[in-house]
């Protein structure tokens, strides 16, 4: 199929639905032990196996009583009120005996509330003196009482199917007992950079010879606990090479002779290159893809990102990214990471995007909608955003202090010191490239 380079450019959410479209959630299962299941996407509704928290329990240290049967009706009489201490609860060492008209029990947080008592009286507000306590204070029934159950019912689902765990639900689970957890399989990514430039960082540049730096920035996006990755090195601008790496890696030939690991690893479910996606004479990996299986679109109305090439081998998907190291790593975060989620059974959620004021003008050309690495704070209650310096694609530099992106749309000209901007966070944790929130 020849591809025309007057393609009109996609609009990004538009490319975005496409590539969802295309990417087919993996069907293999495993169950994994709890802590191994952070990161990884829940197979099915995992509901609570109990009451949580599973009795009432105390929340303060202090003396259980019973609150509903003090003279002046529910806790509400003024006087002073005595009781005699006739046990202890401990977290851990529930009492035997009960709590009745007159009689307190020592409690501390987290031990079983007594039987028959319905309030703790705060440490604080007793006076204890040898096997008596007392207190002005009034007593409410329910005061300082953790009801079993508050957090969360015996057979609510406390994990929905798709939902990929993070380290705060997965706490919650361990405390419902949950051990094991059914996820879906991880998603098998293979990543390569091509360019006959390219070198690895450590040895010296030779004429014209540049560091792969895309290879590491999305070896490092793609650290994530659903991935398996495998790493096809650096493919030269070499048609006959990237056509046979990239039919190996899909599947399409038993065996690769030239890149030599890929006949071992067998298929994946998604193919990351970057560079060979523009329009220059060595750029083949578009052509490769043409050839072997189909461009399902092409040239987005993104900057940096334009080239972006998505497509499918057989059953792989696959996304050209552009060689541009800043081109790649938006392209990643914008389109890799979500196809991600599709392809590992999540449920797909879109960038988190704030509004800020921007601290500084924003050359902008209306069209495409423009990615720009800032740095966003918060002063008098107002979010403020400023790019980081000279936004070219090559400048690595723009995302060393970054902890945003700035997003100007497309219908939007110049910015103006002063004028709103959107504004995606980065996310807080390894699982999470960018903060997202449900669609
Ligand atoms: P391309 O998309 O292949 O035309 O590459 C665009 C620009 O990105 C060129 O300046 C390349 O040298 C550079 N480039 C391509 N791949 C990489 C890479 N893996 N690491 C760093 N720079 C790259
Ligand atoms: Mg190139």
């Amino acid at each position: 199929m020849p591809i025309a380079d007057h393609t009109p450019l996609l609009n990004v959410d538009h490319a975005v639905r496409r590539l969802l479209a295309l990417a087919n959630p993996v069907a293999g299962v495993e169950t994994v032990p709890l802590r191994d299941a952070v990161g990884r996407v829940c197979a099915e509704d995992i509901r609570a196996p109990c009451d949580l928290p599973p009795f009432d329990a105390s929340a303060m240290d202090g003396y259980a009583v019973c609150a509903a049967a003090l003279e002046g009706g529910a806790g509400g009489n003024e006087s002073m009120k005595r009781f005699r201490v006739v046990g202890e609860s401990s977290a851990g060492h529930p009492a035997d005996g009960e709590v009745a008209v007159g009689t307190a029990m020592r409690v501390f947080t987290g031990a079983v509330m007594p039987s028959g008592s319905d309030a703790v009286l705060l440490q604080e507000d007793a006076v204890a003196e040898a096997a008596h306590v007392s207190t002005a204070e009034a007593v409410r029934p329910g005061q300082h009482v953790r009801r079993r159950g508050n957090d969360v019912r015996e057979g609510a689902v406390i994990c929905p199917a798709g939902t990929r765990l993070s380290v705060y639900r997965a706490a919650w689970l361990a405390a419902c007992g949950v051990a094991a957890v059914s996820v879906r399989r991880r998603v098998r990514v293979a990543v390569a950079s091509t360019g006959d430039e390219l070198v690895a960082p450590g040895v010296p540049l030779a004429a014209g010879q540049i560091y792969d730096s895309n290879r590491f920035a999305l070896a490092g996006l793609l650290a994530g606990e659903g991935v398996r990755r495998v790493d096809l090195g650096r493919l030269p601008d070499d048609p006959a090479i990237i056509r046979e790496a990239l039919a190996g890696i899909s599947g399409q030939v038993g065996r690769v002779g030239r890149v030599g690991r890929v006949g071992r690893v067998g298929q994946v479910d998604l193919i990351v290159t970057s560079g060979g996606v523009s329009v220059g004479k060595a750029d083949f990996v578009k052509d490769a893809l043409a050839e072997l299986g189909e461009v399902a679109f092409w040239r987005i109305a993104l900057k940096p990102g334009k080239p972006l090439t998505v497509g499918r081998i057989g059953a792989t998907l696959m996304l050209g990214l552009p060689g541009n190291p800043v081109s790649a790593i938006v392209t990643c975060l914008l389109f890799v990471a979500p196809a991600l989620d599709k392809l590992a059974g999540a449920t797909p959620a879109r960038p988190l995007e704030l509004s800020a004021r921007s601290e500084t003008r924003l050359a902008h050309t209306r069209g495409r909608r423009e990615y720009m690495r800032g740095v966003m704070r918060v002063q008098g209650g107002e979010l403020l955003v400023r790019a980081t310096g000279d936004q070219n694609s090559n400048r690595l530099s723009t995302f060393a202090d970054a902890n945003c992106l700035i997003v100007v749309h497309e219908q939007v000209g110049d910015v103006a010191a002063g004028d709103s901007v959107g504004v995606i966070p980065f996310g807080g944790d390894a699982v999470r490239l960018l903060g997202r929130q449900p669609d």
